[in-house]
């Protein structure tokens, strides 16, 4: 009626059941066992759970603006934007620009001895600088308008309570991990498990991300079906294929055909902050490949950092 929200959704009678039915199969697979049991954590937590997971410091987009028309970017779509020619021309102006500097000249060259130069100068924060005055805005198409690179946290802020300052700070969970790992104790002594058990929930989790895209991939507002397996360290490398095969399985069963599934594993360079190893489940659409899942170790950084922040022994 109002033109709609980017990046949020409305499931109409049709796609909420096939929402609704997805989520039934997935919970009964997931806890309908001895070793994970359920879970409903609230959306608004304890501010200090989002500065002990990192999301606070690192959950964040290297952001530039427009000075000219005032468009924003995110550095790495704004570097998409750019065609293979346009990127060789920048590439060589800003060969001229380092000249006379010999530590960028240097930084410059190792560059481009890389697969990807324009990424890898983007990378380093003074070439990278250099590199966007290079750069037409594709917007207005405007030289040298570029802001310096700044980090935009992706966290929706609110305020719990009447007084709107800084103490008030709350925010919607952009993952509904950590309602896992602060229930940790609680479930496991309430429903008496060892190691290794799960934690399962399904929730809603927001993310303000500047350029929401693909339909239902790149959401504001979404909904996480995740399950958090907790083991003894030792036996990580186990359970990592474990439950990359059983989750593979899980498609297979709903009746997905096979040659149209895959595993994308990230290399170690692409890792998430908490992460030791990660892989998604992919699905080949129409549009081309996309995740439908992901499966991470993320090691003991959660539960360790829980306990540094809450001073309370996991
Ligand atoms: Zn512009």
């Amino acid at each position: 009626m109002y033109g709609g929200l980017n990046g949020c959704w409305d499931y109409g009678p049709l796609g909420v059941e096939l929402l609704r039915n997805i989520k039934e199969e997935w919970w009964k697979t997931m806890t309908y066992r001895d070793n994970i049991e359920g879970l409903d954590a609230s959306i608004l937590m304890h501010p200090k759970v989002w500065e002990a997971s990192g999301h606070v410091e690192n959950f964040t987009d290297p952001m530039v603006d427009c000075k000219q028309c005032k468009a924003r970017f995110r550095v790495d779509v704004l570097s998409e934007m750019i065609n293979e020619k346009k990127r060789t021309k920048a590439l060589e102006d800003l060969k001229n620009s380092v000249t006379g500097d010999s530590l960028l000249t240097e930084k410059y060259s190792q560059a481009l001895q890389t697969e990807d130069p324009f990424s890898a100068v983007l990378e380093d924060q003074e070439l990278g600088a250099r590199l966007m005055q290079e750069i037409n805005c594709p917007q207005c198409g405007n030289k040298n308008t570029f802001t310096t690179a700044r980090k935009f946290n992706l966290m929706f802020k609110t305020f719990i309570g009447p007084v709107e300052d800084s103490g008030a700070v709350v925010y919607l969970r952009p993952e509904t991990a950590q309602g896992i790992y602060v229930n940790f104790l609680n479930v496991q002594s309430s429903a008496r498990q060892k190691l290794p058990f799960g934690i399962a929930q399904i929730g809603k989790a927001f993310r303000n991300e500047i350029n929401t895209k693909n339909f239902l991939f790149r959401t504001r507002e979404f909904e996480q079906m995740e399950m958090q397996f907790f083991i003894k360290p030792a036996d990580d490398k186990k359970w990592y294929d474990y439950w990359k095969a059983e989750r593979l399985q899980w498609f297979k069963n709903l009746g997905m055909t096979e040659s149209k599934l895959r595993y994308h594993d990230h290399p170690k360079e692409k890792l998430a902050h908490y992460a030791k190893d990660a892989t998604d489940i992919e699905y080949e659409f129409p549009f081309g490949w996309g995740e439908i899942e992901g499966i991470h170790n993320r090691t003991n950084f959660d539960l360790n950092r829980h306990e540094e922040f809450s001073g309370k022994s996991l």
